[in-house]
């Protein structure tokens, strides 16, 4: 592993994300960083712990997809296929689950790539994640009745040298890219 891949350990935990104690109400909730809360009334310990997401950087020929954010965070950036794991589900599952709602396809050799850590704010609450990515290939095109409209506002089809990497959404997915790239670069499957 190179520097150019490590993790950055610059995700801001910091700050408590919520004030009162979840099992019993009480508003003097504890807060170790970066994930653990303690109740000082219930003496009710809650960890928010880092939740598993996946993507995919799906390929036809030599094209890589690229999907535009339809909604926040992130609105209008570039995004890989993909979502956050149910509880319950592999991330194999949640992938093929998620490419088929956003993309009404299902992926071919899907094979595990990289991952990195990232946070993600969602309704001023930044969530700590564990992006888990994948590559694998498109059966076709999609096309626009194929796209989960509520969440895509469009995609692209992107030879390598296309991709601008401060285009794409997060920073773990723009490390899973120059991983990727690298790795085309130096023709390793
Ligand atoms: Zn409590």
């Amino acid at each position: 592993m190179n520097d150019s891949i490590r993790p950055e350990p610059s995700h801001d935990f910091s700050t408590p994300a919520f004030s009162h104690c979840p099992r019993c109400g009480h508003g003097n909730l504890g807060f170790r960083p970066p994930n653990h809360y303690s109740c000082r009334f219930c003496n009710f310990h809650f960890y928010m712990n880092t939740a598993a997401a996946c993507g995919a950087i799906l390929t036809l020929g030599s094209r890589i997809l690229l999907l535009r954010r339809g909604k926040e965070p992130a609105l209008g950036l570039l995004d890989f296929p993909g979502g956050f794991i149910d509880p319950g589900e592999s991330a194999e599952e949640a992938l093929v689950r998620e490419i088929c709602e956003e993309i009404g396809q299902v992926p071919k050799d899907v094979r595990f790539l990289v991952s990195f850590p990232n946070k993600y704010e969602y309704g001023g609450v930044g969530y700590p994640t564990c992006d888990l990515v994948f590559t694998g290939r498109l059966c076709r095109e999609p096309t626009s009745e194929d796209l989960q409209a509520e969440e895509i506002a469009g995609w692209e089809l992107l030879e390598a040298g296309d991709i601008d990497l401060s285009t794409i959404a997060f920073p773990s997915l723009r490390k899973a890219m120059k991983v990727y790239l690298d790795r085309l670069a130096l023709n390793i499957p």
